[in-house]
């Protein structure tokens, strides 16, 4: 019955205990076995255990009885990184309710109070928790209650106080949840199913499976199906709920969160936001399409190639795939001399970017090799998203502009402040939020996404954190950095740099290269170059052969000498003909000198 569906997300800022949380309601709901019981048992990626982070938001379908009435409740992990946002705002469109985590020992921080903005938006009901109540004092949880009451509005008897790790207060939590989120709503008499798809994936055997809230109505197996976005029709293959594996069923209902399995084998024609219609034959003219998500705007670009420059059709495929489980990524072709045809990525962070390149690598074994991310630029009225096309000479720049939330303890503050020497800060200002201090500065992104998250992490042992949203586009002093090896340029290290900080990137690159790089049979000089003119270089020297010894009793020197003299033209040829592949940079270079 609809009537006893719960759906909510728990939403918070990185690390401070979702999917531990979403742990112990697994086991208290018997939806895990406990022997089967994993830490952040929902983090399902490799990737995601290895890395500590959620990247992926994860549905699951548990069932719990509250004073002998049975709830069918749907819970959301979601991920906490910024980059990760978008995967947030679909969940919170297939849910009526969010719990908002705060860690007792953190306090709010920037991301809880993006959270909570997005939630609220939403129109979703919050319920407001203190994590960590285990190993947090009593005056911290004592003041994340105030702050976290304060923030929704709410009593602070309101505020529930859980462990993730002991279990503590979590069966109060299932309690709050069933009393106080909405069931979902109903349409009366809708008599064919629709449904949200707020995310999806490839399976090679099921094809493109959709995750879907069921809005209407409901969807049977076997049923025809449409894909508005695409007018794709094809039959529910397969439909279900998640465990958090898939666990195949005969019906979805009203309110219900679940998949369906279109056995497409195509990925192109789902579209992530779209309306998915059960029935369709009967009642297609009628059909709205719901009102799905915004798109996502891509701010970080980077161009990539497969490895193996004759893997460029499997990584388009794979690419496909990935779009599935990925709806933020944005993909189209590139090209490049020497790395030949590949991609060019938009992405919503420098992490988000990592992160699918690392996908690429493990789940469809696709090693790529990269450009510097970059952002876009405005250049004399273009936008510039490649920065090979930036030109030498402009009459105006400008370049993406961040407003900057950072959320710490006031100890910090003097640190993050002298921040401004490394970073281009401004128009700065400081509030005081109960125990912390809320710095807002306007940030060009493309500073932002170089080491922003390291290096505030560094200055404030952890503590200080940051959230950040595009405010448009500015004037910026900037100019375009290339990088020669052996002549060529390598259009992968090409940069857009503020013209404040490029000798410097210039010589570090150029050092960085000449470590890294292997000798050749020839010398090889490595330039960094900025409008034409060399601005920093180095030089990796020939590999020596052993040419045995011209001194005293130097035996056969003719012979020695026609040998050298062989070696020296072959060095030439190699110098004319073989250059172009000597340059090509493998990805565990381009990895390294990625590296900050
Ligand atoms: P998420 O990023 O919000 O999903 O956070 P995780 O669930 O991955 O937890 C982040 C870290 O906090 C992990 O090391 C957890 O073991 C730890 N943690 C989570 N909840 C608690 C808790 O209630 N008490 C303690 N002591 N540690 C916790
Ligand atoms: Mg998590």
């Amino acid at each position: 019955m609809t009537s006893n569906i719960r759906n909510f997300v728990i939403t918070a800022h990185i690390d401070h205990g979702k999917s531990t949380l979403a742990d112990r309601l697994l086991e208290i709901t018997g939806t895990v076995e406990k022997r089967l019981m994993k830490p952040q048992f929902l983090d399902q990626l490799d990737l995601e255990r290895e890395r500590g982070i959620t990247i992926k938001m994860a549905p699951v379908r548990m069932s719990y009885a509250l004073n002998a009435v049975p709830y069918t409740l749907n819970l959301i992990d979601t991920p906490g990184h910024a980059d990760f946002a978008y995967e947030v705002s679909r969940a919170l469109a297939a849910v009526e309710g969010a719990v908002l985590l705060v860690d007792a020992t953190q306090g709010i921080q920037a991301q809880t109070l993006a959270n909570y903005e997005s939630a609220r938006k939403a129109g979703l009901k919050i319920i407001g928790a203190v994590n960590k109540i285990d190993v947090a004092q009593p005056d911290q949880i004592q003041n994340a209650v105030m702050d976290l009451a304060d923030l929704i509005g709410a009593g602070t008897e309101e505020i529930l106080k859980v462990s993730g790790k002991t279990g503590e207060g979590a069966e109060k939590l299932l309690a709050a949840i069933i009393e106080k989120v909405p069931p979902p709503k109903v349409i009366p008499n809708s008599n064919f199913g629709r449904g949200l798809i707020f995310d999806s994936f490839y399976d090679e055997h099921k094809g493109v499976v959709a995750h879907i809230r069921v809005v209407d109505g409901k969807f049977s197996i076997n049923q025809d199906v449409c894909l508005l976005a695409t007018k794709t029709t094809t039959k529910a293959k397969e439909i279900g709920f998640f465990l958090p594996q898939l666990r195949p069923s005969t019906e979805l209902n009203t309110g219900e969160i679940g998949y369906v399995a279109t056995g497409l084998k195509d990925p192109g024609k789902l579209k992530i936001g779209d309306t998915i219609i059960g029935n369709w034959k009967l009642e297609i003219g009628n059909c709205e399409s719901l009102p799905g998500y915004a798109e996502p705007r891509p701010v970080v670009f980077v161009s990539f190639y497969p490895e193996e420059g004759d893997q460029y059709d499997e990584l388009k495929q794979a690419l496909g795939k990935l779009r599935l489980t990925d709806a933020s990524l944005v993909i189209e072709p590139d090209a490049s001399e020497v790395l030949g045809r590949g991609f060019k990525g938009g992405f919503l962070g420098r992490l988000h970017f990592e992160i699918a390149a690392e996908r690429l690598a493990r789940e469809f074994e696709i090693e790529t090799v990269h450009s510097f991310p970059s952002v876009a630029y405005k250049v004399d009225g273009k936008l510039i998203t490649n920065p090979k096309d930036f030109p030498n000479d402009y009459k105006v720049a400008e370049e993406p502009i961040t407003r900057t939330e950072i959320v710490t303890p006031p100890e910090y503050l003097g640190a993050i402040i002298q921040l401004k020497e490394a970073f281009r800060f401004s128009e700065m200002t400081t509030e005081t939020r109960k125990n912390k201090i809320v710095v807002k500065a306007n940030l060009p992104l493309s500073d932002l996404i170089r080491d922003l998250d390291d290096k505030l992490k560094s200055v404030s042992q952890g503590f200080a954190s940051f959230y950040y949203e595009l405010i448009g586009f500015a004037p910026a002093d900037v100019a375009k950095l290339e990088i020669r090896v052996a002549e060529n340029e390598v259009p992968g290290l090409t940069r857009i740099l503020p013209k404040r900080d490029i000798s410097r990137e210039a010589r570090t690159t150029c050092e960085k290269l000449k470590e890294l790089l292997p000798q050749q049979q020839f010398m090889q000089a490595i330039q960094a170059v900025v409008g034409g003119k060399i601005i920093a270089r180095e030089t990796i020297p020939a590999m020596k052969k052993e040419l045995g010894n011209f001194g005293k009793n130097g035996g056969d020197r003719t012979r020695k000498m026609k040998l050298w003299k062989k070696q020296q033209r072959g060095k030439e040829r190699l110098k004319e003909m073989g250059v172009k592949s000597q340059v090509r940079i493998s990805a565990s270079i381009f990895k390294e000198l990625l590296k900050k």
